[in-house]
């Protein structure tokens, strides 16, 4: 595969590897299946790969069980461990969207390095604005498969069949950590951890900003137009 010089910064990269920055409940998730179905990026979800080690009951789920109840953020070194793990997968060498990761500054540094050694780098940053009020309204109605991970909103997405999931049938659930006392804390910690980030990449010329609060179509074709920029010259 050939290497590519990307026009957004002029970066060297193989594959799109694309960051999802914004507060719970703003869409990356949705968008990032999108970009899964559409263009084979894997989705890389570190909230999706906590809650597959806790139904699974393994080491890690157990000792992240009660942080994520609490809506507070896992250790950076547990979180970027499970994330390089799952890049080591072959089947990231088509992109990777990251959903959810990094959410603090020494997370986003260590992608970084990491990502160095083995000759990859960040594409772009995609920051997903949205108002407060916008997001506490979302989560109250948001509901996901606890099978495949597929998520759903009975206002603005919802599921073809009440109560069940479009892709595997299983019956859909609300996630405990969004109930309104923990959605509460997740945004403070959203604002006071991860919200910084929009800076980091913003420094280093990779950031760019969406309009959150439109529909998800809207988001949808803003980012398919999009990527062109990011996988240019992949098959050069
Ligand atoms: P999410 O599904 O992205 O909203 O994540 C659900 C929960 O998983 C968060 O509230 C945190 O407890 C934990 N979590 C997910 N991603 C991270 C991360 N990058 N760093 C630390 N904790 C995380």
């Amino acid at each position: 595969m050939a290497t590519i010089k990307r026009s957004l910064n002029n970066r060297t990269c193989e594959a799109p590897y694309l960051i999802f920055l914004g507060p719970p409940g703003s869409g990356k998730g949705t968008q990032a299946e999108k970009l899964h179905q559409n263009f084979r990026l894997v989705q890389l979800s570190t909230g999706n790969l906590f809650r597959e080690h806790i139904k699974n009951e393994t080491p890690l789920g157990l000792r992240v069980k009660d942080i994520l109840a609490k809506g507070e953020l896992v250790p950076d070194d547990l979180t970027v461990e499970m994330v390089m793990e799952r890049l080591a997968r072959p089947d990231t060498i088509m992109g990777v969207v990251f959903d959810g990761f990094p959410r603090t500054r020494d997370q986003a540094v260590a992608l970084q390095n990491r990502l160095d050694e083995k000759g990859k780098c960040v594409t772009a940053a995609i920051s997903f604005q949205i108002s407060d009020e916008e997001l506490v309204e979302r989560l109250g109605a948001r509901q996901m498969c606890p099978k495949d991970h597929s998520t759903y909103n009975l206002k603005s997405n919802p599921p073809r069949e009440e109560g069940k999931c479009d892709l595997c049938g299983s019956p859909l659930i609300g996630r405990d950590d969004d109930k309104p006392e923990v959605v509460r804390n997740r945004l403070r910690v959203y604002r006071q951890q991860t919200e910084p980030l929009i800076e980091f990449y913003r420094e280093q010329d990779m950031l760019i900003e969406i309009d959150a609060s439109r529909a998800i179509e809207e988001i949808e074709a803003q980012l398919d137009e999009w990527m062109p920029m990011f996988i240019q010259g992949v098959n050069e």
